[in-house]
């Protein structure tokens, strides 16, 4: 089975938010619900010399997340009415409305925060990464719309061995351990490991609401 994944470059990336706004354009979702979302993460201070002067070590970063296709997905493990699949042949993780009970587990137990349950049809929705255009040869509309080249898609492998010193996660994202994420990342000279503390997430009313889609 080849894995795909994204690859994401935060020394790219500047906000501005064509990815998730193409998502949302493509899958014509509802104006609350966002299946890619772009967190800013910041930090720092400023430090008074005393003697006039201030040094700073604040810093500020974004970081662009849809699902991650992970290769264990905690989704789909949890969730009571099998609704959840991984692609036998391209490991991405889709929902089947079908069999979507709405029990939303998959938003309790993602580390990510991406699925999310639309309050209008209590079903779970979520990135499929783009399978239909995947199986048409072409990338997601998230790759394709990103102004700044900061997202690829294709075999996680692949992406890794291009791509030296990637990493598969940097705050505000968790580590990787729970479900072995897709996704490489080139971190940004500002960018913090997961699990930091010395920042937050700055626009933490934007990514909650939307992913929560309220
Ligand atoms: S990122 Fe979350 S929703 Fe996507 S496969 Fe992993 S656990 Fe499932
Ligand atoms: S479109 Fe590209 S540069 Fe803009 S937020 Fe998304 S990943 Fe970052």
């Amino acid at each position: 089975m080849t894995q795909y994944g994204f690859y994401f470059d935060s020394a790219r990336c500047t906000g501005c938010r064509t990815c998730e706004m193409a998502c949302k354009d493509y899958k014509d979702l509802p104006q609350t619900i966002a299946f890619r979302r772009v967190y800013d993460y910041e930090g720092g201070t400023w430090t008074d010399a005393g003697d006039g002067t201030y040094t700073s070590d604040t810093y500020a970063y974004h970081v662009s997340l849809g699902c991650n296709h992970c290769a264990m997905p905690q989704c789909m493990a949890n969730c009571p009415s099998g609704a959840i699949e991984k692609d036998a042949d391209t490991g991405l993780v889709h929902i089947i409305d079908e069999k979507c009970t709405g029990a939303g587990m998959c938003v309790e137990t993602c580390p990510y925060n991406v699925p999310v349950l639309n309050e209008e049809t209590k079903l779970g929705m979520k990135c499929d990464g783009c399978a239909d255009r995947v199986a048409a040869g072409l990338s997601p509309i998230c790759v394709e719309a990103c102004p700044l080249r900061a997202l690829e898609f294709g075999d996680i492998e692949e992406l890794r061995a291009a791509h030296a010193d990637t990493v598969d996660g940097i705050a505000p994202m968790p580590t990787g351990d729970e479900t072995t994420p897709s996704i490489a990342i080139n971190a940004c000279p500002a960018a913090k490991e997961p699990g930091d503390t010395t920042g937050a997430i700055a626009n933490e009313k934007e990514v909650t609401l939307v992913a929560a889609g309220a």
